[in-house]
Formats: structure tokens, C-alpha cells, sequence
């Protein structure tokens, strides 16, 4: 049995959610006739207090449709140094929308409302214009950290008073969501756009959506179109979302507790020098420089336990849907034994 630690995105939609699949009404939603789509765009933006929502093939076009709403080429982002939209999207901001990036250094990929009014550039014609500032939530590479609220809240307040737009890659709000207690709807409405995932750890095998007023939406649909993501009967994918977004979602705190129980083990590991504090899903650990992160994760292949190198000696396991009990006591009583 192999136990594949390497991402929440190695799931496979299960029985129930491929029988709904198969169930799905469907139409061309390219002429926006997709019932299915339809539903999922209308339930995702109520559940988040938007106006209106679209359904893309990946939360990278999310992510860089928002970012193409809200910029024009010579402007600036803030961003988090950390941020998926700038380390895991191929240079996206630079080649799909011709703006740069101001990298912030938060803690664990969280900035704050005053990093933020430090880093908008001044208004003369020398400097990019600062348009956008984008969050993330939780932060992947950051080990999958949860923002305050009230810190969210002072940046949306802060972002409306100078003018800029604020969006939010929530590829993982919903293990934020499930930490905070706060409701979907309570964080939306600090937004302009809002990306969420369905094939993170809701188990989705396709699909993103993206958040936000109708004439954003109405922008992002033509930029869709453009990047190439506008899809005909894309209802059965849909399908697997709205499926992901009823059954799927109370349950991530499972996998949170997962990956606390092996932050536990990792602590009394000898080869392990530091953990990232691990709220979530994800765990991030520094090997001891007397040993090397490659040599961990090959090790831990030999035994049947897949995760991968993340930056400088360290590594990174994510759990999940198909992540199961059974497997969780191989890895407890594995880790341990790996050097
Ligand atoms: C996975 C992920 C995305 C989107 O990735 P796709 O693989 O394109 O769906 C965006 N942001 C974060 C933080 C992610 O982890």
C-alpha cells in the first residue's frame, strides 16, 4: 500500500461523488447554458456573500483571471514573498499580465494591514502603481498558516481607503474556515475576488471558482475565454464540486488533527531541527543539516510513504481525503524509523 503524502491534490473522487458525475444535467456553458455549472457558480458566490461566480479548470487561472481584472500592465502587486501567485504560477503575474510584484515578508506568509500601507508605492511618475494586493489563505508554503480575521479585516479596510483592490487565494479557505470559525460569508464580503478550490482537500478531481461583484464576474468570463478555460459540458466537473462542497468540507478538520498527531511524532525525531507550526494540513520540517531532505524522501519511498523536497533541507506532507486511519498508524510508527 502506498501512502501519498505529496499534496491534497492526489485524491480520487470517490464512488458517491463519480455516481453524481454521472447524474449531472448538462449544457454548453460557454453560451452559459451548463445547469450544473450554473447551480455551483450560484452556491459558491451565496455561500461566500458575492454577487456572482465562475467556474475555471484550475485555481492558477483563478488566481491570474483576478489578477488581469484588476491591473493594468506597468502596475504593481503586494503579495506575501511566500505567495502561490508569485513562487507557483509560472510567472503569471509577469507573462498573462504584464505587472510586477512587491514581495512582502510576513510571518509565515501573513502580512499585516501596516506591511501593507508601508509597501504602496507613492504617487509619482517614477514609481509602478501600486492596484492590487493579494492575500492567501491558508498559506501553502508557509506551511499551511491561517490569517487573524481582524488582521484581514484591517488590510480590506486599509485596501478600500487607498483605492486598491484586494483578493484573496483561498485555495485552502476551507481548512482556514474550519480553524477560525469564522463563516464563508463574514470573510467574503473584505474581497473584491475570492478564489476557492474544489480539488485541494474537497476531493474534486477539476475545478476553481472564482468570487466576485457581477461586473468583476462579467470581466473575468471574457478573460476566461481568452486564457482558454471557457468549457462546453464542463457540468460533470461541476458536479464533482457541488458534490465536494456539501459532503466534504466539515470533515478537513480530520485531516488537521492527522497532522497534528504527526507534527508530535516529528518533534521526538531526532533527524528533524524545526516544524513549521502546523494549523492545518499541511507540515513543513527542516531535516538536521547531518542529514538531507532528498535522503528523507527517498527513504520514506522505500518504505511506501510519498512526500516531496519543499525549498532549502526541508520537507513537506500534506493529509487528506484518501489519507485514512489505517494508514495514519503506519506513518506514526514509520517516521520515527526513516534515518
Ligand atoms: C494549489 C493552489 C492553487 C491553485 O493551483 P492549481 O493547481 O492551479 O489548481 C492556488 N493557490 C494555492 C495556495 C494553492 O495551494
Amino acid at each position: 500500500m502506498k501512502i501519498d503524502l505529496r499534496s491534497d491534490t492526489v485524491t480520487k473522487p470517490s464512488k458517491e461523488m463519480l455516481q453524481a458525475m454521472l447524474e449531472a444535467q448538462v449544457g454548453d456553458d460557454v453560451f452559459a447554458e451548463d445547469p450544473t455549472i450554473n447551480l455551483l457558480e450560484e452556491t459558491v458566490a451565496t455561500m461566500f456573500g458575492k454577487e456572482a461566480a465562475l467556474f475555471c479548470p484550475s485555481g492558477t487561472m483563478t488566481n491570474q483571471i483576478a489578477i488581469k481584472i484588476h491591473t493594468q500592465p506597468g502596475d504593481e502587486l503586494i503579495c506575501d514573498e511566500a505567495s502561490h501567485i508569485y513562487n507557483f504560477e509560472g510567472g503569471g503575474i509577469s507573462f498573462n499580465s504584464l505587472v510586477q510584484a512587491k514581495l512582502v515578508a510576513g510571518n509565515n506568509g501573513r502580512i499585516t494591514a501596516s506591511q501593507v500601507e508601508e509597501a504602496i508605492n507613492p504617487n509619482y511618475d517614477w514609481f509602478a502603481q501600486t492596484k492590487l494586493v493579494s492575500l492567501e489563505n491558508t498559506v501553502n508554503r508557509a506551511g499551511g498558516s491561517v490569517y487573524e480575521f481582524l488582521e484581514m479585516q484591517k488590510i480590506s479596510t486599509l485596501c478600500k481607503s487607498k483605492n486598491l483592490a484586494l483578493h484573496l487565494d483561498g485555495a485552502r479557505i476551507f481548512n482556514a474556515l474550519q480553524v477560525s470559525k469564522n463563516s464563508p460569508a463574514s470573510i467574503g464580503v473584505l474581497f473584491d475576488t475570492v478564489s476557492v478550490c474544489f480539488s485541494k482537500g474537497l476531493g474534486a478531481p477539476v475545478g476553481s471558482a472564482l468570487l466576485g461583484t457581477k461586473e468583476n464576474i462579467k470581466k473575468a468570463r471574457r478573460i476566461r475565454k481568452l486564457f482558454g478555460g471557457g468549457t462546453r459540458q464542463g457540468g460533470f466537473l461541476a458536479a464533482a464540486a457541488l458534490y465536494a462542497l456539501n459532503n466534504n468540507v466539515s470533515r478537513l478538520s480530520q485531516d488537521h488533527i492527522k497532522a497534528k498527531e504527526i507534527e508530535r511524532v516529528l518533534q521526538s525525531c531526532f533527524y528533524v531541527s524545526e516544524i513549521l507550526p502546523v494549523e492545518t494540513n499541511i507540515i513543513i520540517f527542516t531535516i538536521d543539516q547531518k542529514y538531507s531532505a532528498n535522503d528523507f524522501v527517498d527513504k520514506a519511498k522505500e518504505k511506501n510513504i510519498l512526500c516531496t523536497t519543499f525549498g532549502k533541507n526541508k520537507v513537506r506532507m500534506v493529509t487528506h481525503l484518501d489519507y485514512t486511519n489505517i494508514m495514519h498508524e503506519i506513518v506514526i510508527k514509520t517516521l520515527p524509523t526513516i534515518f
